[in-house]
Formats: C-alpha cells, sequence, structure tokens
C-alpha cells in the first residue's frame, strides 16, 4: 500500500483495490492478507501479496509476544 495522505500516517491506500483503511500499516496488512475481523477484507490481493502480509503479520505479533514476555520476567 501506499500512504494515501502524507500528512497523516494512519491513512493507507491499498495499491490493489484503491480502498483507503484508516488504522495504519498493520490494518492495512491485515487488509490484504484477509486477517482479523476489523477491516474489510482485500478482493483484489494476489495470493503473494497475501502470502507476504499474513508473515509479516505474525511476525510483528511474535515479536511482541517475546517483547511482553521478557518484561514480565523484569
Ligand atoms: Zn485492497
Amino acid at each position: 500500500g501506499s500512504l494515501a495522505d502524507v500528512s497523516n500516517m494512519d491513512k493507507v491506500k491499498c495499491l490493489f483495490c484503491n480502498h483507503v483503511i484508516i488504522g495504519g500499516v498493520y490494518r492495512h496488512k491485515q487488509h490484504v492478507a484477509h486477517v482479523g475481523n476489523f477491516v474489510a477484507k482485500c478482493k483484489k490481493s494476489s495470493q503473494e501479496a497475501k502470502d507476504r502480509c499474513k508473515k509479516s503479520l505474525e511476525e510483528a505479533s511474535k515479536k511482541r509476544r517475546e517483547k511482553t514476555s521478557r518484561e514480565l520476567e523484569l
């Protein structure tokens, strides 16, 4: 995707369907990868794009989990 509005990082425009997602890149990735129930699913994303976005979402949530468990240890 690309930023729909340079002054607003929360608005990301989908390059597949031109849909503007408000909520940032994370939401946009959910839109492309068809993950989650809070965003409209992209009807035009390719399988490759879906896989790539899904993978990066998984990595992001893994990193978040690691960070949380480390904070719990401390
Ligand atoms: Zn889309």
